[in-house]
């Protein structure tokens, strides 16, 4: 018996660069390829990417990893993908793109996405479709297209994202996998397909689709010039594969129920596993799918890290120099601070809603708040209470998120936010629960070559992540810390519910006279 190819090449089409790993089965990674393309900001709501840059990426990113993997084409089992969620492209019979790239971060549906909650029952949508209505997602895209540019819409063969598009190059076919296509508002969880109601509400029908297949779906036979490019075999099988939130989970060993997975980057989501679909009655979290059985529930912050970023370059500033005169990265120097202030910051409350906020509460007016300061308090409180304030953020996820999916057991702890012991531990001492850190920086690449292999048959199920991810670190809750926690979340919470009405208040105030100087 010939045995069977021992690598999988991984492609994560990200927002701001294409990332491909060469992969054994023991989930070493032998090599990685980084390709960074443009996101156009030409105005404040306006993101758009080249689809075309973006296959180009692809094309030479695999070049390049094979290259440096030194591994021959033939040994390469399958290569399979993970990619950014949300983007929208029009193309032509001859996939000729007739609009950039509108990815997530574009924001010029907001009209449309208040419309469809207020006049086309939002609500029920996103029940049937586990994507919160909000400008990110292609079903506000769809509704604003249509509403701004009928003609376009008119002259449309297909409505696509950009995994679809780099999928319709190599193989002249327009498939959607089912994660992505859970991401996109207009699919419905339940039946598997697109949902008729959403699409009689932006006024399109399937066949301006791509057709929906599962994640494991296989194309093989791709463009000559294509595979030449890349130096592998036109019958290289190349997996569909997912997105890259759900990727991310399977990545970081959080596959199954009660493992929660939590990133704190520039933003924070939390996210955990359940069987099947379910949606939120409250309507505060997503539901994407892995697969038929593996489902990834949650919510997404918008004051993650960014918040820590703020203090560093506002309000702590000359503690951020003098950290850098230290030789210090000023982060590890403000925690340094932060941690000579006992747990709970002698009572000073932080709600970091500078941004606004998405999960759970979903309140683009919500504001910023220092609450409970008194002359006792120092810069230093100021300053752990911000890094609480993210963490109590995160809370409220959580506990949402329990309610549909059972206690949480584990938190999975990634994101530029996991670089911090003390950061780390807070969060252990808030939600009660250990953290782990897993060592995989690419979880959402390694969740796609585990992916792979198991549509390749090759593994009968998921378990062999956990031979893949070791945990670096784990933070066990400590006793007397978490019961502080325990009496500042409910101030914490009673303090925004209060400010409910004074949040809608300022922010009227603000964006009235132009107030906020850039
Ligand atoms: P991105 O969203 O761009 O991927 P990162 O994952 O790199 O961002 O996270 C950046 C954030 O991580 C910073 O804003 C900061 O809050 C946090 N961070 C980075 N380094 C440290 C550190 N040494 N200690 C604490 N927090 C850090």
């Amino acid at each position: 018996m010939i045995a069977s190819k021992p690598y999988v090449i991984a492609a994560d089409i990200g927002t701001t660069s294409t990332k491909t790993l060469v992969i054994d089965r023991q989930g070493t990674v032998l090599a990685s390829h980084s390709i960074e393309y443009p996101l156009y900001t030409p105005r404040q709501d306006v993101a758009e990417q080249n689809p075309q840059e973006i296959f180009q990426a692809v094309l030479d990113g695999i070049k390049h990893v094979l290259i440096k993997a030194a591994i021959a084409p033939e040994e390469v089992l399958c290569v399979s993908f993970s990619s950014a969620m949300h983007s929208l492209i029009a193309v032509d019979e001859q996939l000729e793109p007739l609009t950039a790239c509108i990815t997530w971060a574009d924001n010029r549906s907001v009209n449309h996405a208040e419309k469809l909650k207020r006049e086309h029952n939002g609500h029920e949508i996103y029940l049937r479709t586990g994507t919160p209505i909000h400008p990110f997602s292609p079903l506000a895209k769809l509704m604003w297209l249509s509403d701004t540019n009928p003609e376009l819409v008119a002259r449309t063969h297909k409505f696509i994202g950009i995994k679809e598009y780099v999928f319709a190059k190599l193989f002249s076919t327009f498939v959607i996998d089912h994660s992505l296509a859970s991401a996109t508002g207009l699919f419905n969880l339940k039946e598997l397909d697109w949902d008729q109601e959403a699409l009689r509400i932006v006024g399109i029908s399937a066949d301006k689709l791509s057709r929906p297949v599962s994640t494991t779906y296989r194309l093989e036979g791709m463009q000559p010039s294509y595979a030449k490019h890349m130096g592998l075999p036109a019958d290289t099988p190349f997996i569909i594969g997912a997105s890259d939130g759900v990727l991310a989970n399977l990545g970081a060993g959080a596959y199954e129920q009660g493992s929660y997975a939590v990133t704190i980057g520039t933003s924070g989501a939390v996210r955990g596993v359940v069987k099947e679909p379910v949606t939120d009655p409250q309507g505060r979290l997503f539901c994407y799918a892995l697969k038929e059985d593996f489902w990834v529930i949650g919510g997404a912050i918008n004051n993650g890290g960014i918040m820590f970023r703020w203090v560093r370059d506002e309000l702590a500033t000359l503690e951020a120099a003098e950290g850098r005169n230290r030789s210090l990265d000023p982060y590890d120097y403000l925690t340094e601070l932060a941690a000579e202030v006992p747990a709970g910051s002698d009572g000073l409350i932080f709600l970091p809603f500078l941004l606004g906020e998405r999960a759970p509460y979903w309140n683009a007016n919500a504001r910023g708040v220092f609450f409970g300061l008194s002359m006792a308090h120092h810069k230093k409180h100021m300053i752990r209470s911000v890094l609480e304030g993210v963490v109590y953020r995160i809370h409220s996820v959580v506990e949402a998120l329990e309610e549909l999916a059972g206690p949480a057991k584990e938190i999975r702890a990634s994101g530029g936010f996991a670089r911090s012991a003390f950061w780390r531990q807070m969060m252990a001492d808030v939600l009660g629960t250990p953290v782990l850190v897993p060592d995989s920086i690419e979880s959402s690449g390694l969740g796609a070559a585990q992916l792979g292999l198991y549509a390749m048959g090759e593994v009968s199920d998921f378990s062999g992540i956990h031979d893949w991810v070791a945990a670096t670190c784990r933070h066990s809750a400590q006793a007397g810390n978490h019961d502080v926690y325990k009496q500042l979340l409910p101030i914490y919470r009673q303090v925004y519910w209060n400010l409910k009405d004074s949040f809608d208040a300022i922010a009227a105030f603000q964006s009235a006279g132009d107030r906020l100087t850039p």
